[in-house]
């Protein structure tokens, strides 16, 4: 397809802009022109446009995924890894993490991104940290190029681990490497991979795996290297007691000390998780505009605990939706993700706590924002054409229409959705991906997870 052509959605069922005043519309049009949307009203005339007949549809702005390990779609389930929490989980998984391949990673990106955006997923963050001894391809490269075949809007981040448990850190040295050789990597992902003009395809970040796989120096450095560079920051913080109680012994002070003595605040930093904070952090990550990335699923996975989303809103903290990696959620469905991030809310603390349409304010506007992509997370003249179609028509959805955006959420029983535009091209048609044979990557997709597991004795 032509990126100049236009697409015109025609007699929209309900249309959910979320812009500034929260417009939502029925029996409206929308013109795609470009990367763009050009136009939204009525009856809008666009002769020659493509046009997509929307009339039992709803449709909403691309959903933006803010944290993921993608390489993990082949190591999910795993019976070792099931019914624990997050230090022996991973323990358990660095065992298979050490045979991961190229070949492992091109697949896994594939395979997650796919499921993100059959679920209305237009952008995703990834971190991945794992870099095995012996394995010298450019991993982030590859992902970037799987995400790109597929369509979507991609925001990978170059991940780390330097302090293996020789050095008193969970993960064995066989997966961490030298704080010189990840800062000089870091600098060739974003020389190679980093697009820092709007409506970029591909945004670079550098992410240091947690408090508790990397040294306090790495920290230092790569957050300066990022402000230098101009990229974002990102990590896990608070997401378990056990991470509070090793950054109490190994550092004297709680995970959030620790990132503000690191210089790790401020608006180009964001924590995934961010369960375990008291009222007074939360008041300090608000005042320095540091965003979290909210994972309900995974935290209830890993029996983690509740992040207090309802007390940062509250605060105008940043908060973004994520599915966090396979390994811990065990899907990569979007949709899923604002049901289950609704009910956890409700049922922590009420009813009125968290709403369908906050729910997805996290999953569209707050993703946008923690990205740094003004661009991104709604439907208005001008911004960028990422948007989900779905359709109500169907079993699931019958007797839940007098409120069609609530229905997305409240009702369904499979959240994939019949249309994907990302930046103005249809990458989901009628519930499958345009660029790719799924069939033949399922194939590939076991045929590696099964070979990882073999070697690590799992299987
Ligand atoms: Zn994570």
């Amino acid at each position: 397809m032509n990126p100049e052509d236009r697409i015109l959605f025609r007699n929209i069922f309900h249309l959910v802009t979320m812009n500034d005043a929260g417009d939502r519309f029925s029996g409206i049009d929308l013109l795609v022109r470009g990367r763009r949307i050009a136009a939204i009203g009525e009856k809008i005339d666009a002769p020659g446009a493509r046009v997509i007949d929307a009339s039992t549809c709803l449709i909403v702005p691309g959903l933006i995924n803010t944290h993921h390990h993608l390489y993990q779609t082949l190591q999910r389930n795993i019976p070792a890894a099931q019914n624990t929490e997050l230090f022996d989980w991973l323990k358990a998984l660095y065992n298979v993490w050490q045979h991961l391949t190229p070949e492992a990673v091109r697949v896994g990106t594939l395979l997650g991104c796919g499921e993100l955006l059959k679920t209305g997923c237009t952008t995703a963050l990834d971190q991945h940290y794992v870099f095995p001894r012996g394995v010298e391809e450019d991993l982030i490269g590859i992902q970037v190029e799987a995400a790109g075949r597929l369509g979507i809007r991609f925001h990978p981040t170059r991940g780390s681990m330097s302090r293996g448990q020789s050095q008193g850190g969970l993960p064995p040295d066989s997966v961490v490497q030298d704080e010189a050789t990840i800062l000089q990597d870091c600098v060739r992902v974003i020389e190679q991979h980093h697009d820092p003009e709007p409506f970029s395809m591909t945004r670079v970040a550098i992410s240091p795996c947690s408090p508790f796989s990397v040294s306090r120096e790495l920290l230092e450095e790569t957050v300066r290297l990022a402000r230098e560079k101009g990229v974002l920051c990102h990590t896990h913080v608070a997401e378990t007691k056990d991470e509070e109680e090793y950054c109490q012994q190994v550092y004297g002070m709680r995970p959030l000390e620790l990132m503000e003595e690191v210089g790790w605040m401020g608006e180009d930093v964001s924590f995934a998780h961010g369960i375990h904070f008291t009222d007074q952090e939360l008041d300090r990550l608000a005042g320095a505009g540091t965003a979290i990335a909210h994972c309900p699923t995974s935290n209830m996975r890993l029996g983690s605990g509740v992040a207090p989303v309802p007390r940062m809103m509250a605060r105008g903290i940043t908060v973004g939706l994520a599915v966090d990696g396979s390994a811990s959620n065990d899907s990569s469905d979007m949709i899923g993700e604002m049901r289950n991030g609704l009910l956890m809310h409700r049922l922590t603390f009420g009813a009125a706590a968290m709403t369908a349409g906050g729910m997805l304010g996290l999953a569209t506007r707050g993703g946008a924002r923690l990205l740094g992509r003004p661009e991104l997370g709604s439907l208005e003249v001008g911004q960028a054409a990422d948007l989900a179609m779905i359709d109500l028509n169907r079993l699931e959805y019958t007797g839940a229409l007098s409120d069609p955006l609530a229905a997305l959420i409240f009702s369904g029983i499979d959240h994939t959705v019949h249309l994907t535009m990302v930046n103005g091209r249809v990458v989901v048609q009628d519930g499958r991906l345009v660029n790719m044979d799924e069939d033949r990557l399922i194939e590939q997709g076991r045929r590696i997870s099964g070979e990882m597991l073999h070697k690590a004795g799992l299987a």
